[in-house]
Order: structure tokens, then sequence, then C-alpha cells
């Protein structure tokens, strides 16, 4: 395995800030205390605007990725800030190690960093690939199992969150609540994990956001789907959510818990078509179980109390894309992209939001590529393919999008 890059010593664990470019807003705040517990200081960014994809397009060429400029240009934006000693921060850089673009965004970094000056920063992927060795940042499966929990919640959340903000009759009070229970999941995390806690959670969360008073309306519900990262980040997605539940809609996303699900299952299909990680293929079947186990407990739960619309088991999932596109497909989201517009619109969604970055080939083959097929099988299904770019306009997204809602208005009403 290839070591030459800076490495993140054991001694660095205790002398080093890890700043971690903030992708989902809750999510990640539940992450960054995993990590924490374990030992490690971290820093969220949370910064926003648009000098950060300028900063970006200074070290990484426009041709790159827009996520990576984006998430570059966040990095070297915090190095630069004075905020922090560049000679004490270690760049966390989550990385799914994809065959397209995606397992080049470290080497993208590293070399951005040469050339800000800032080549001793170590810069440490974190993925299930396990593509680097860091002697203080073991890719370890306790890590991961931690992970895979502060996920869970953060999935938990994001989807009530979502049903409740477009017609809570206090605003904010969704987005409050679920800021109370973060920081309540935070110091839960701490104890260490316990299923049977964690399903008490699950029902005093859902319980707690059953009592918010709402309107007596039903929005237009929007499902979110695409690229990773500009289906997830307020940064990537010009703060897509809020424009959303600005218009009156309810947004519909599918969890991040999916996508972990989806390279896990990957794994599996690399075995069953190819051949291919036999060592493995026993690793990647206990943990697609204990996913699928796991999100089927939140289920349970969100059904138990029934205010409440659950996520698609993903083994559901799985299955639907089975007459549209092969498990084979896993560049980029791949299989799982069109999976979740199909999943959308078997549950009843039919406005479909799909946010890719320009330039992306794997999305803009199973996204923008397979709308046609999905819009000849499932009559009725509204889905527009947005771009998201640092040259894009704001402006002409959100034509487009209020395009989609009017449809998706007059399909309501007639
Ligand atoms: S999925 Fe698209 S945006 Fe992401 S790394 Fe691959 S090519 Fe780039």
């Amino acid at each position: 395995m290839n070591t030459n890059y800076v490495q993140f010593t054991e001694e660095m664990k205790s002398t080093h800030t890890l700043l971690i470019p903030n992708m989902l807003p809750i999510h990640f705040r539940l992450v960054q205390r995993v990590l924490e517990n374990a030992g490690y200081k971290t820093e969220l960014l949370e910064t926003h605007g648009p000098h950060i994809a300028e900063t970006g397009l200074k070290y990484v060429h426009n041709d790159t990725c827009y996520p990576a400029i984006l998430v570059i240009g966040q990095l070297i934006d915090a190095l630069q800030s004075g905020k922090y000693d560049p000679h004490k921060c270690a760049l966390l850089q989550f990385q799914t190690g994809g065959g397209c673009r995606a397992s080049n965004y470290v080497s993208l970094l590293r070399k951005a960093l040469i050339n800000a000056g800032m080549d001793d920063v170590p810069v440490i992927p974190l993925g299930l690939s396990g593509i680097e060795t860091h002697p203080g940042f073991p890719n370890s499966v306790p890590l991961f199992y931690r992970m895979a929990h502060a996920v869970l919640y953060g999935d938990l959340l994001m989807a009530i969150v979502n049903q409740v903000r477009p017609v809570e009759k206090n605003k904010g009070e969704a987005m409050a609540l679920c800021n109370k229970w973060t920081d309540v999941l935070v110091k839960d995390l701490e104890h260490g994990i316990n299923a049977r806690r964690m399903r008490k959670n699950y029902r005093a969360i859902i319980r707690d956001f059953a009592k918010i008073p709402r309107e007596d309306r039903k929005p237009v519900r929007v499902g979110v789907v695409g690229e990773i990262y500009v289906k997830f980040s307020p940064l990537g997605n010009n703060y897509l959510d809020d424009f959303l539940v600005s218009e009156g809609a309810e947004v519909v996303m599918p969890g991040l818990l999916d996508f972990f699900n989806y390279c896990v299952y990957n794994g599996i299909m690399d075995f069953e078509l190819y051949h291919l990680g036999g060592a493995k293929h026993l690793m990647n079947r206990i943990a697609y179980k204990f996913l699928c186990a796991k999100q089927a407990d939140m289920i349970a739960a969100i059904k138990e109390e029934g205010t409440f619309r659950p996520m698609t088991p993903f083994t559901h999932t799985v299955d639907l894309a089975k007459d549209f596109v092969g498990h084979g497909t896993k560049m980029g989201e791949g299989w799982l992209l069109v999976a979740e517009m199909i999943e959308l619109a078997d549950s009843g969604v039919m406005n479909i939001v799909c946010t890719q970055p320009f330039g992306c080939l794997p999305n803009h083959i199973c996204g923008k590529g397979m709308m046609k097929p999905i819009k000849e099988k499932i009559p009725g299904a509204n889905i527009v393919a947005i771009d998201y770019d640092a040259g894009a306009s704001a402006v002409n997204q959100e034509n487009r999008l209020k395009l989609m809602l009017s449809a998706a208005r007059r399909n309501q009403d007639g």
C-alpha cells in the first residue's frame, strides 16, 4: 500500500484538530461527537458563501467535480482564515473511493495544499474502501459501527423534521426541537451504543415531534435525489431544502443510511457478478444484514406511533431498481439514484428533483438519462434535473424548480 503521504500519527491525536466539511447538518454533528468520543479534537466547518467556490477554483481545475471544488475550497479557506494553526490541523475527507473521479478527491486536496504552501497538513480519507492507513486514525470497524448509529439517528431526525417543517404552526419549532434532540443524542452517544436505549430514544423523539402543532393541510411533496454531496449539502445545492419549504413544499429525502447500504451492497454485487473481493464478501453480507435490521427498528418505531411516514426499507429499494437498471451499475450514485426515484414514485411522491453536479457523467447517465424510461413506466412522475456548478445561476435553478412545483400543484388539485 502506498504510504507516500503525510501521515496522521498517534501523537497528532492530542495536538491536532480535525477539520471536517459539513455535508449534512444534522448527521455530521452526531458523527463529530462519535469522533470526539474516540479521542479526536474536531471542528465542523459550516462556512458558506461564494468565496468557498472561489477558493476551490483557485486551487482545483474548473473541470473538476463541483463537490470537490466546494469541499477543497472550504478546507483551504479554513486553513487560510487565521482561525486555526495549519501546523496543528488535519483534514478529514469523506471518501467513497468510487471508480469515477470520487477516488481522486484526496489527491486533488493534497495537490491544492502543495499549491497553497501547506503540504505538511495531513489528509485523512474516511470511507469504507480503506484506501489509506494512518497510525493515528485506523479505519476501524468499531468506529464505523458507532458512526452507523449516528447516521441512523440523523436519518430519523431528518425524515421527521422534513415532514413537520412545512406545516408547523410556530415557524422554527421543528428545527429547534431537532437541535435539542441532537444535543441529547450527542450526550447519549458518549455512553456507547445500546440497542434497547436506541429504540427508546427513537420512540421519545417521534412522540416529541408528534406534539408540535401543525396546520391541517397537505403540502405538495417533493423528493430530492442525486449525487450525494449536492443532494444533502446546503452549500452544494444552494439551500434547496429551505427554498422548497419557503414554497410550501414538503421535502422527502431518502436517508444517508441508504448510501451506506448502497456501498456495502455493491461489495456483495462485486462478488456475485465478478467474483471480486472474496475475503470481504462475508463481512459485507454481515454489515448489510445489520444495517437493514437497524433500519427496520427505526421504521417499526415510526409505524408504531403512527403520525409520520416511515422511510422505505432498503431491501425494497433494491428490488424496485431491478426492472430499470442492473445492480452492477455503481459509478457515482449508480443504480441507487434510479432506485430512489422509483422508490419515491412508488410511495406516492411523484415530484422529484434530481440534483447533479454539472459534468458528473455517472449521475447524468443514471439521473437525467433514466428520467425518460421512468416517466414512461410511471405516468405522472414529475421529475426535474437541476445542475449545480460554480457557474450555474441560482435564479435559473429556482425558476426550474418553480416550474416543477407549479406542475405539482396542478396535479395535486386535479
Ligand atoms: S459522482 Fe460525479 S461528482 Fe461525484 S466524483 Fe463521481 S463524477 Fe464527480
